[in-house]
Formats: structure tokens, C-alpha cells, sequence
């Protein structure tokens, strides 16, 4: 009752009260889901051509990358075509900063905004203002799919407090219990009381969707299920309609938790500070939908686009960021690009997700392919790989670290370990085994599960 007088009257309301345009977006995207192909890259391609036109005519950095290239935006003539532009780097990001703002745009119009947690390099970005519209559309759109609804309740899981406000004040509080309708559970340090703090507002809260990052929310999971106590005494367990997983991969043990513990189905989801929302996975829960609609995806191995089922570097190129053009940028992610159509009737591509960044892979010495660090994981351990248990590191072309926690040995055996690398790459890459007192997590409260101490020129990924 309350959730349908949010959606039909107090969401457009403050929309209204706020300039925003979410809801005109998100009806916009929900009737390109189920249209036939050609109609969704009809749009798309606009959408390219136009952002191409803007960021020659406006971005110092694009009309000379353009120019070094002997190009201009006629060239463009199909998406096969873009692959004349040479990628952009996250180090371009930092070095040309200002040269890849859009000159037409007044200052008050952008804001300013960084990544790099998770990769341990800051990188600073633009976005204008009106492309937020239709990030926040395609938020929803994905949310949408769990079964969650504008208007109902939501709990964050979540590392990052700089995705929040981070004073609140009585308008924001305001907005976000009434509109928004969200309690946000911080999760960089989770320590027993705040554990059992989380578990109880939760228990509260009731929410229909937790978005979390699938590590913290793994121990919270663990802890509520042994603990058994999910809130205030006599209350039911947590029993959200979804859960939605993001910024860090999804792994399948991680999953079956979520599903046992809070009894629903569970939605990975690849979504970036730079660009937003990339990929969902839809009721099927057979690969992840792109927004296509909003981004251009292209997958890469060398410079060459992959075979479907191969993974490859992802090119990005954001078709509504005209702050700051991305244009075939290197986000450092590996994805696994998709065939033929989803069960769920949606015409939206697909791709799967093995593991996140670059970093969270082993290059193979032996073909210099990308090897899943979180697959790996799986393989070595007798027990289902868990949080903070074991890290692999790749600390040279032929080598890996492999980290586990003293208290845990007994679940590597080091013969396993051996056959399992020995044949993951074939004979070419040497392995330690290291016992460490934990495994800590990063600045930004990402567990890491495996991490690539490579170069950048050593990954191909130098400029
Ligand atoms: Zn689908």
C-alpha cells in the first residue's frame, strides 16, 4: 500500500520538486527489453554516432586521438568500425584528466567523482549531471528484475561510504526513509557487534531486495545462520524477495549461502563507479543482460574481439556520459561474451562473468590466456572456497604465491595443489605455498581472492 503511494505519487513528486527525469528513463529502457534486435541497435547506434560527433567537436583529447588516427567520426560507419579507435586506458584517465572534459558543458553541470579501490589506483572521472537519469533508470531496471519495485524498502550491504552521503542531513534522512525507502549497512570493518547490529536491522527492517557486495555479505550470512538470531525475540527470519550481488564476483558456494540463508534467489550484477550498470542476470539466471541500451560492450583478447564463450578484455564505451566521453576504455574487467536467446524473452545480449577484474585472474604462462583466480579457488581447496581463507597471488609470469591462513591448512593438500596448477597451466608455472596468520581485506573492504602483482605492460594492458 505504502510502496504503491511512493511509486504513483511521492517518487514523481520529488522528481518533480529535484529536475530529475529516473522514471521517464526507466519506461524508456523497459520498452526496448523485448524488442526485436534491430529496433535496440537502431537506438544504440544513434546514441554511438552522437556521442562520437560530440566528443570530436568537444574533447580536446578525442579530437587529437581521432586526428593521430587519421579519423573522423564519418569513418565510423558500423560498431565494427570503433575498433579503429584505439582503446582508452584508466592511466589516460589520470594523465589527461582535464583534456577529456567536454569544452560546451558549463562546470556546474559535472561532477566530479574517483575509482580505483579495488585495483588500488585512484582514478578520478566526470560525469554530467543529466546522464544520471538514466544510470539511475538502468539501477532500477535491473533492480526491477529481482521482482523489487520503486517504492520498497532496500538494505545495502556495502563497503563504500562514498556512495552515500555521508552526513546526512534531515532532507536527505527524509528522503531516504520515505522516497528511497533504503537502510544502508556499512560494511568495511564487520566485527562481532556490528554483526549483530546488521543482522538485527535487518530482521527489522523487513527489506523486499538486499543489494551487497557478496564478501561482507557472505560473513553477515554466516553469522545469522549461526547465530539464529535474525532480529527482535519471536520475529520471522530475513526473507527479502532478492538478492542482488555487485561489485565483487559471485562465487556458485557463495550463492547456494545467500539462497539457504535468506531462502530466495540471488542476482549477480557487474556494475562499475565509471559507467554504471553493465550487466544483470534475469530471472533465467543463465548469463547477465547487458544494457546495451546505455553501454557498448566489446570483448577482447590481444586486440582481436573473442570467439562467443571465450573471455576477453571489456571495452566500454558509455553512450550517455557526455561530461567525460569513455570510449572504448580498458575498465580492466574480464568478461565472457554470449549466444543465442535468454528463456526470459528479453533481446538484450549476454555475457557471463567468471571472476571480475583483471586482477582476480592468473595469466597462463604457458598461452598467456586468462585462468579465473576464483575457479582456481575451487579446484584447490577440499572445502568450498570461503572469505579471508586462501588468496592466490601471481607475483611473476611463472609463479604464484599461494596464501592460506594457518588455522585452515588442512584444506589444501599440497600434492592437490601441485596437480591442480600443473595442470590448470600446463607445466608452465611454478607454485609456493605460504601459511600466514589472515588474510586481510582491502582499504575499500573488498575481500580479494586472488590478486595479479603483474605489470600492466606484462598484462597488455600498457600504454
Ligand atoms: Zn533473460
Amino acid at each position: 500500500m505504502l510502496s504503491s503511494l511512493i511509486r504513483r505519487g511521492l517518487y514523481p513528486l520529488n522528481e518533480w520538486r529535484e529536475g530529475t527525469r529516473i522514471l521517464c528513463g526507466l519506461r524508456d529502457l523497459e520498452s526496448t527489453e523485448y524488442a526485436p534486435v534491430d529496433r535496440l541497435n537502431d537506438g544504440r547506434w544513434r546514441k554511438l554516432k552522437a556521442i562520437l560527433d560530440h566528443a570530436f567537436t568537444n574533447v580536446p583529447f578525442y579530437r587529437q586521438r581521432f586526428r593521430d588516427a587519421g579519423l573522423a567520426p564519418d569513418d565510423i560507419r558500423s560498431f565494427d568500425d570503433l575498433r579503429r579507435i584505439p582503446p582508452l586506458a584508466k592511466t589516460d584517465l589520470v594523465r589527461c584528466h582535464d583534456a577529456l572534459i567536454a569544452t560546451n558543458i558549463p562546470k556546474e553541470a559535472l561532477h566530479h567523482r574517483a575509482s580505483g579501490g579495488s585495483t588500488g589506483r585512484h582514478t578520478p572521472f566526470v560525469r554530467d549531471n543529466a546522464c544520471l537519469n538514466i544510470k539511475n533508470a538502468a539501477q532500477f531496471r535491473f533492480d526491477g528484475w529481482t521482482g523489487w519495485k520503486i517504492g520498497e524498502k532496500v538494505a545495502y550491504v556495502w563497503p563504500a561510504i562514498q556512495d552515500f552521503a555521508a552526513r546526512e542531513g534531515v532532507k536527505q534522512r527524509l528522503r531516504r526513509t520515505f522516497v528511497d525507502r533504503s537502510l544502508i549497512l556499512l560494511s568495511g570493518s564487520l566485527d562481532e557487534p556490528t554483526l549483530e547490529h546488521h543482522a538485527r536491522s535487518l530482521g527489522r527492517y523487513r527489506p523486499k531486495l538486499i543489494r551487497a557486495f557478496p564478501n561482507p555479505l557472505v560473513i553477515l550470512a554466516k553469522f545469522i545462520r549461526a547465530s539464529n538470531r535474525f532480529g527482535p525475540k519471536g520475529s520471522a527470519p530475513i526473507r527479502p524477495a532478492a538478492v542482488l550481488t555487485t561489485g565483487e564476483p559471485l562465487l556458485a558456494p557463495h550463492r547456494r549461502l545467500f539462497e539457504e540463508v535468506f531462502g530466495c534467489p540471488v542476482f549477480d550484477c557487474y556494475a562499475s563507479r565509471e559507467c554504471g550498470q553493465h550487466a544483470c542476470e534475469c530471472e533465467a539466471h543463465d548469463g547477465l543482460h547487458i544494457n546495451a541500451d546505455c553501454l557498448y560492450l566489446e570483448f577482447e583478447r590481444d586486440g582481436q574481439p573473442v570467439a562467443t564463450g571465450e573471455p576477453g578484455q571489456i571495452l566500454v564505451t558509455d553512450l550517455d556520459n557526455y561530461g567525460m566521453p569513455f570510449i572504448r576504455y580498458a575498465i580492466e574487467d574480464v568478461g565472457i561474451p554470449l549466444e543465442g536467446a535468454c528463456s526470459c524473452g528479453r533481446t538484450l545480449p549476454r555475457m557471463a562473468m567468471q571472476a571480475g577484474r583483471i586482477s582476480d585472474f592468473v595469466v597462463s604462462p604457458y598461452d598467456g590466456s586468462y585462468v579465473s583466480g576464483a575457479s582456481l579457488c575451487h579446484y584447490l581447496l577440499v572445502a568450498g572456497p570461503d572469505v579471508g581463507q586462501l588468496q592466490i597471488v601471481q607475483d611473476a609470469r611463472d609463479h604464484l604465491t599461494i596464501r592460506i591462513k594457518k588455522s585452515d591448512s588442512q584444506i589444501l593438500e599440497s600434492a592437490h595443489v601441485q596437480e591442480v596448477v600443473a595442470r590448470a597451466f600446463r607445466g608452465a608455472m611454478r607454485v609456493t605455498l605460504q601459511e600466514v596468520d589472515g588474510i586481510p581485506h582491502e582499504k575499500s573492504g573488498k575481500y580479494r581472492f586472488c590478486i595479479n602483482e603483474m605489470k600492466d605492460e606484462e598484462l597488455g594492458l600498457g600504454t
